[in-house]
């Protein structure tokens, strides 16, 4: 099963095509965004993982790209959920840093 996806840049007016290929053990997605050509998982390669059709600039495609999303094997689920527990995680780091930075320069201000 294969399908080409177009999204819109978010910054100016590109628009991007993302082929999805499904064999099975051999799931293939390709953006043509700036993300998606250097290797990068781009948010939209993870709007299919995540089944969140709202970056589409065809809502019509919606159906098809939500089909697509169910289609995708279940490793991809622990993947996913493994990657939102390092988001969390490095969420809380980079709070930490800031509290830390913050710290630095009160004492350089010797507050
Ligand atoms: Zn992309």
């Amino acid at each position: 099963m294969r399908e080409t996806f177009i999204f819109k840049s978010s910054s100016s007016e590109e628009t991007y095509e993302m082929l999805v290929s499904l064999t099975p053990g051999q799931e293939r997605i390709l953006c043509g965004c700036p993300a998606g050509g250097h290797m990068t998982l781009c948010k939209h390669a993870l709007s299919l993982l995540k089944g969140d059709p709202s970056l589409l600039l065809d809502k019509g495609q919606a159906d098809t790209f939500l089909d697509l999303h169910h289609r995708m094997p279940e490793p991809w689920s622990d993947m996913l959920d493994q990657l939102g527990d390092l988001e969390k995680e490095s969420a809380k780091i980079r709070a930490q840093i800031k509290k830390h930075k913050k710290m630095i320069v009160r004492k350089l201000q010797g507050a």
